[in-house]
């Protein structure tokens, strides 16, 4: 079975966001909300539609990539996130998603890049000093 991530254990529940899973492939995959009236969809799940407020939702896995709408790079950290560190929004195929993002420094973040998703370390657990696991989007290779 291929870690999803080396320090990552699923049985330790150390996952800070209830809206990432390990899907069958092993791979994470976000979980957000579509409407079934109006087909519209959300990230974080909601248990209404946030566009027709219809409560005729379910779960759907999100695409794994998209692309870079915009990011900052934050140089204060807050709650055991240790700056800098870069956060934003991704364009999925039908929803855009906050995320942080992973691998910044060592490749360029540009506006329209192709990032896809990753189980990484969000923050430190201020009580445990046990890592805390969610979602982050990392840069893609280029394509050639
Ligand atoms: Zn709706």
């Amino acid at each position: 079975m291929r870690q999803v991530h080396p320090d990552y254990n699923e049985s330790s529940g150390l996952v800070v966001d209830g809206s990432i899973r390990i899907a069958a492939d092993d791979n994470p995959v976000l979980i957000g909300t579509e409407c079934s009236e109006c087909e519209y969809v959300v990230f974080p799940s909601r248990p209404f539609c946030r566009n027709c407020l219809s409560d005729n939702v379910s779960d759907v896995e999100l695409a794994r990539t998209g692309h870079l709408e915009t990011y900052t790079v934050a140089h204060t950290g807050q709650d055991g996130i240790e700056p800098p560190y870069a956060f934003g929004f991704v364009n999925l195929e039908n929803v855009q998603v906050y995320s942080r993002f992973t691998e910044w420094k060592e490749r360029s973040l540009e506006v329209g890049d192709q990032v896809e998703l990753v189980l990484e370390k969000i923050k430190t657990d201020p009580e445990t000093g046990e890592p805390l696991f969610g979602h982050m989007f990392r840069p893609m290779e280029e394509e050639q």
